[in-house]
């Protein structure tokens, strides 16, 4: 049996509550009465719970946990150069399948799609809406977070304590060896970042930049991939290797 699955919170009482949209789905669309039950996830738990009111707010009781851990053994945080149109909505849905912990938008040199301030609050609602709904749909216990945006690539130097940053450069195919198939084995229990470039690439003075701040040109192979399918592939990796 399969339970419809969401992200909740506890009230005051230990009674679990939701969102106002999920509120909304489950009792107008999915027509949710007392006693049906729902798998829900409270502060990284997952529970079976069951509704004990729809009105005035829905609320539910859990019943049982459950233990079931689906997050990869690293942190991965993708940092990502905002690509044009849609193709942002897509990569928050692949990524957060994949098992995706945080993700940072980067303004980079050439990004045609910048993310003002102004379109800054809106944008990031709604990136983070397709975070719950994939973590929801893929079964996981985080919503990965995005609400970073770095205005450009010196801001990258947050990061240049960490161990394990990469880059992904195309032009990175010559160097005969490949340092992200050399470190994935050592990668369990780390915070990982990566680095993918928008439609146009990155500058080669971007990449010495991010190199000073300890990020590793890393190859995908010979072919150039869009910016949207070197995130995925990346991403794949390592919900392979580190689950
Ligand atoms: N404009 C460039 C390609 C950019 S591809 C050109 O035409 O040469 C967009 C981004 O995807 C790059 O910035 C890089 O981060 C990543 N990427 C694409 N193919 C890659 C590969 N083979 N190896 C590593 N990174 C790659």
């Amino acid at each position: 049996m399969s339970y419809h699955r969401l992200f909740a919170s506890f009230d005051e009482n230990d009674e679990i509550i939701f969102t106002d949209t999920d509120t909304k789905h489950l009792l107008k669309v999915l027509n949710f009465q007392i006693g049906k039950k729902v798998e829900v996830v409270v502060n990284k738990e997952l529970y079976l719970a069951e509704i004990i009111s729809v009105s005035p707010s829905l609320k539910a009781k859990a019943v049982e946990k459950i233990n079931f851990d689906p997050e990869l053994t690293s942190f991965v945080r993708l940092i990502y150069s905002i690509p044009k149109g849609d193709k942002l909505d897509l990569v928050v849905q692949k990524a957060t399948e994949l098992g995706v912990s945080e993700i940072v938008l980067l303004n980079s040199e050439r990004c045609i799609a910048k993310i003002t301030k102004e379109k800054k609050d809106k944008k990031l609602k709604r990136l983070n809406e397709i975070a719950k709904n994939a973590a929801e749909q893929s079964h996981r216990l985080i919503i990965p977070s995005i609400e970073l945006v770095l205005d450009n690539i010196n801001e990258l130097s947050l990061y240049k304590e960490n161990n394990f940053n990469y880059i992904a450069y195309e032009k990175e195919f010559s160097s005969k060896n490949n340092v992200l198939i050399d470190d994935l084995e050592n990668l369990n229990d780390k915070i990982i970042n990566v680095l993918v470039g928008p439609e146009g690439g990155f500058s080669e003075k971007e990449v010495e930049i991010a190199n000073s701040f300890n990020f590793k040109n890393i190859s995908l192979g010979k072919r150039i991939l869009r910016s949207e399918t070197a995130a995925i592939a990346l991403l794949s990796l390592f919900n392979f290797y580190l689950n």
